[in-house]
């Protein structure tokens, strides 16, 4: 198993090299134990992957679902290169080796050997890595647009890392970007232009008032609004016309992200009411569904006893959940890895939480599919 994820980091599946590479290592290793699978391949490198693993059909079946992409290197300097998948003190060290390629190495390793051992299942297992979770989650809506030949399912697990902490539910993310237009003109003249910053101060004065009444939830806490980025104006002696901004809003199950988005619209609208001059548009640039899975439902309740927990939780990051969740079974996250490496400089996992992901994932099959 250390080995797939040795390769699986060497795929170096980030967003300028693509999936594919990643995609032909798991099927490699799938074929290893007489496993046949399909990768769904386009836009030259884009891939995901899917094992259908088929059962005497008793029983509904379990979907793992994984993301094969990787967040770039970053900028800080790494102690082990980010794709060179050193081993050194009982850790693999690697872009990935946490979110989510250990967690990807446990799941194929706990198919392979209940396959490798014979067991008959009475229901199928469906295992699918996905393209691009860490930008547009194309992959995962991909597969959930062609999921034809899924039988039904008794739930769906992701594992992520969680540190084997099962999660149920997590905030959903909006992104939009607002941006202001208006007349170019020489600075000496400036009332000659119509300044497109001023026509942004006035949305951002608006947004300092801009109150997201929703929750707290009992898992997840408050919504939250932040402006990240701003651009705006060329040169210093040019009244500007355009001006941009970025916010990112994390919503809440129940939020309604077409709510938030016409207030946007409703703010521009006014300011537009106000003076005529003032342009401004609203664009979505990604969005991300909450998650929550009730936490009463059977799946849940049987997943906590096989993994020993009373309790779920939430996690701070989104996932492809939703879009699994929408094929109408319940969704957990459940992996090996600390969810505080990803996307760090120096991300690792622990070789002993790998081989805990595995009983647990194959402790998961037993249960639910014999
Ligand atoms: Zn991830």
């Amino acid at each position: 198993m250390k080995e797939l994820l040795r390769e699986l980091i060497q795929a170096e599946s980030t967003p300028e090299k693509g999936e594919l590479a990643a995609a032909e290592v798991i099927s490699a290793a799938f074929g290893r134990s007489g496993m046949e699978s399909h990768i769904d391949t386009w836009e030259r490198n884009r891939a995901n992957i899917v094992a259908h693993l088929r059962s005497t059909g008793r029983k509904a079946g379990l979907l793992f679902a994984c993301h094969l992409d990787v967040v770039g290197p970053g900028e800080a300097a790494w102690t082990y290169p980010a794709f060179g998948a050193e081993q050194a003190d009982g850790r693999i060290y690697g872009r990935g080796s946490t979110d989510m390629k250990g967690g990807i190495a446990a799941g194929v390793t706990a198919i392979r050997r209940i396959v490798d051992s014979g067991t008959e299942l009475q229901g199928d297992i469906i295992f699918v890595a996905s393209a691009g979770e860490e930008t547009d989650s194309c992959g995962a809506r991909r597969f959930v647009r062609d999921h034809a030949g899924l039988p039904e399912l008794a739930g769906v697990v992701i594992p992520e890392p969680t540190d084997f902490a099962l999660v149920t539910a997590h905030r959903g993310m909006l992104w939009i970007e607002v941006t202001t237009t208006g007349k170019a003109a020489h600075s000496s003249t400036p009332h000659l232009g119509v300044n497109a910053i001023a026509s942004m101060r006035r949305i951002l004065d608006e947004l300092d008032h801009y109150e997201i009444t929703d929750g707290p939830h009992e898992l997840l806490g408050n919504g939250s609004m932040s402006v990240n980025t701003i651009e705006g104006g060329k040169a210093m002696n040019v009244v500007p016309d355009k001006c941009r901004i970025g916010i990112d809003f994390r919503t809440l199950p129940g939020q309604d992200h077409q709510r938030m988005i016409g207030d946007l619209e409703r703010i521009l609208a006014k300011l537009k009411a106000d003076n005529p001059e003032f342009e401004g548009v609203v664009s979505v640039i990604r969005e991300v569904r909450p998650l929550e899975t009730d936490r009463r439902c059977d799946f849940v309740k049987a997943l906590c006893s096989v993994v020993g927990t009373e309790q779920t939780t939430a996690v701070g990051y989104t996932t492809d959940g939703p879009y699994f969740a929408s094929l109408g079974a319940p969704v957990v996250i459940f992996g090996p890895g600390k969810p505080s490496l990803c996307h760090k400089p120096d991300e690792y996992i622990d070789i002993c939480d790998l081989e805990k992901g595995v009983e647990h994932y194959r402790s998961i099959i037993l249960e639910f599919l014999t």
